[in-house]
């Protein structure tokens, strides 16, 4: 519907968001094929009713509706030569007085649209600086969640890297292992193999995180350890990069005042693996045409 006819009661927002889970997706234009695509799309539709259902919320739409319901909101904007980035959302139906939303309660689902530009391939880098603010403890709060409330930790953990000088912050979990960035995952590269913290250390299960490690492998024929990372090896790294749907691969070139690399550009893996999301994403190659969904033309 068109922005400035959607409302909500002022009284869905409060409590009731606590429970409100989202996503974000990234569809991109193929120069290639003249064409929008969106990107693991599926994916991402069930994540959201995963993280949905965890809070108790009943949505009434399945992953596949979502996918259409995007592509279609999608197919109604001017998007040639753009890139558009789609937030999925759902909170519980209703206004609610009470201040925890009862289990079962219905779930709406809104999609936004809006341009973000893809910034592949532009020699984007950024320095990083663990945060002082310990990651939420996964135990409490679950991170395969994505959930608002989940996401004030990271504000603060933005605040306090850009107070030190750095672009994002790394967090910690309580055993002083690496998790994530506030709104992406960290992976680094020792040795020519690939290395990112588990599940079990409090990380989203990402999506890009799933693709890049697809590609390394398939691509790259490199080997990927999945385990927990401890901080020092942070300092340590050949290579860092933060990656997400936003994020896209984004090299850091600076952990703490630690220099990674030469301090200034992207490794040699990470600039390959960059270039290798790009032909994915922008369906310059067909071999991964199962993570794509063909938007139709406005
Ligand atoms: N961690 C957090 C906390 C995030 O918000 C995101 C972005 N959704 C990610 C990791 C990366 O997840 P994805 O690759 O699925 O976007």
């Amino acid at each position: 519907m068109p922005w400035e006819e959607a409302t909500i009661h002022i009284s869905s927002v409060g409590h009731a968001s606590v429970s409100a889970a989202f996503e974000g997706v990234h569809s991109y234009w193929s120069e290639t094929r003249g064409a929008l695509y969106g990107f693991r799309f599926r994916d991402h539709m069930q994540r959201l009713l995963d993280s949905l259902r965890l809070g108790r919320l009943e949505p009434e739409f399945d992953a596949d509706a979502l996918v259409a319901a995007a592509a279609e909101l999608l197919a109604s904007w001017d998007s040639r030569g753009k890139d558009l980035y789609v937030r999925p959302w759902g909170f519980a139906r209703g206004t609610h007085k009470e201040q925890m939303v009862p289990r079962g309660t219905p779930a709406e689902i809104a999609i936004e649209t809006w341009e973000f530009e893809s910034k592949l391939g532009r020699g984007r880098t950024c320095t990083l600086a663990v945060s002082s603010w310990p990651r939420f403890n996964p135990g409490a709060s679950p991170a395969s969640m994505k959930v608002f409330s989940n996401y004030h930790n990271g504000r603060l953990g933005n605040i306090d890297a850009q107070a030190r000088g750095a672009d994002w912050p790394v967090f910690l979990n309580g055993a002083g292992n690496v998790t994530e960035s506030s709104g992406s995952c960290i992976a680094l590269v020792k040795g020519g193999r690939l290395i990112t913290p588990d599940l079990a250390s409090g990380v989203l299960d990402s999506i890009t995180r799933n693709t890049l490690f697809r590609l390394a492998e398939d691509e790259l024929g490199l080997s990927v350890e999945t385990r927990p990372v401890e901080r020092t090896e942070l300092y340590l790294a050949d290579e860092i990069f933060l990656m997400g749907t936003a994020a896209e691969v984004l090299p850091a070139v600076e952990v703490d005042g630690f220099p990674i690399g030469d301090g200034k550009t992207a490794g040699a893996i990470t600039q390959a693996l960059e270039s290798c999301y790009h032909d994915t994403v922008r369906a310059v190659t067909d071999k991964y045409d199962a993570w794509l969904t063909p938007v139709p033309a406005a």
